[in-house]
């Protein structure tokens, strides 16, 4: 217990059940590029059916899902919106402009979400060839950046007006709407009536080792199959990981309520028996703490990594806890007899 690591810095470390590998061992292959694993093509099968969208494609990140979409939905030069904090902008290689040639208009939005005034003061003149053209609005829900923020459904649905009215596409970044989803009262097809496309990630809160699906229209999925064998991302017998995948929606969403419920204790025990001073409101399986001024967020993490606690940098002053579905009630309690413990503040 002593030397146990509590590692919160990310829901995409857990590791496949028992469970999990069984259903991984047991699944019947194909080769994918031949459209002939039926493992994957179940699982694409049954996410398209959740969303309601006509058809789906299973890669391995979501940083593939994604750019795949943004390649697909636009033409070198034009301008995808987005926010400032989002995964697309900041932590994907600089994949818009190596993949798809795109311009990037990042908006300064609450807690990484965007508004429907935001984005709509941002379209440019199709008219004014100085401009670039807007093409495409890309949204992250719940947020990364902005703490596991949840947007409120209804300005999503005012979002996809402004894109109607100004024939934008509108493309989501589900990595983790399913954590979405648990807080709120609206469904998976909901999301599948107001998005072009839409992008989930299993190797997050739902505790697969790999995989993201992207779902969209059969026309957009089959030009993102083509844009996924062109990146290198056609595979092969991909079945068990397809299989943990089938395994993780049908067993692990009901399960990411936990992780809310444990990350604001978390979030209470910083506050109570740390130097942060102010949290990100924690809405769904993420902590984010702000320290003072002065206190930079890589000497506390170097501090809580002393005492076997795991967190991430995420600012200067910034640190991030993640919950998920290796972190336990009893690893809850073993962080709370550590925390009290703790005093980073003082030299001794
Ligand atoms: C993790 C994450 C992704 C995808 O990351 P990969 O590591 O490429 O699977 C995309 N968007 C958000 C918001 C994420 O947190």
């Amino acid at each position: 217990m002593e030397n146990e690591v509590i590692d919160l810095r990310s829901d995409t470390l857990t590791l496949p059940t028992p469970e999990m590998r069984s259903v991984m061992n047991d699944a019947v292959l194909g080769d994918d590029v031949y459209n002939e694993d039926p493992t994957v093509n179940k699982l694409e099968e049954k996410v398209a059916a959740m969303f309601g969208m006509e058809a789906a494609l299973f890669c391995p990140t979501g940083t593939m899902t994604n750019q795949l979409a943004i390649k697909v939905h636009t033409k070198p030069g034009d301008e995808v919106i987005c926010d400032q904090l989002s995964h697309v902008y900041l932590y994907e290689g600089g994949g818009i402009a190596m993949n798809a040639f795109s311009s990037v208009r990042p908006l300064a939005g609450d807690y990484g979400k965007l508004s429907a005034a935001l984005v709509k003061d941002a379209i440019n003149n199709p008219n004014d060839i100085h401009q670039p053209v807007t093409k495409l609005v890309v949204l992250e829900n719940t947020t990364n950046k902005g703490g596991g923020s949840i947007y409120n459904f209804d300005e999503i649905k005012k979002i996809k007006k402004i894109c109607t009215d100004h024939g934008l596409i509108l493309h989501l970044d589900g990595a983790r709407l399913f954590n979405a989803l648990t807080e709120t009262s609206e469904t998976p097809k909901e999301y599948g009536e107001v998005f072009d496309s839409i992008s989930i990630c299993l190797s997050k809160g739902l505790g697969c080792p790999v995989g993201s699906v992207l779902i969209g229209s059969l026309e957009f999925i089959k030009q993102a199959r083509r844009a996924r064998k062109a990146m290198g991302g056609g595979w092969r017998q991909a079945g068990g990981l397809a299989a943990a995948g089938i395994y993780a929606l049908d067993h692990h969403v009901s399960l990411l309520k936990n992780d809310h419920l444990r990350a604001k204790k978390v979030g209470n025990l910083l506050l109570a028996y740390t130097e942060i001073i102010r949290l990100y409101p924690v809405e769904t399986n993420i902590v984010i703490g702000e320290l003072p001024e002065d206190r930079e967020a890589v000497s506390f993490v170097a501090g809580m990594k002393e005492k076997n606690i795991l967190c991430s940098p995420f600012g200067k002053n910034l640190v991030r806890f993640v919950t998920h579905l290796d972190f336990t009630d009893s690893h809850l309690d073993i962080l709370e007899s550590r925390l009290k413990l703790y005093n980073t503040g003082r030299t001794s």
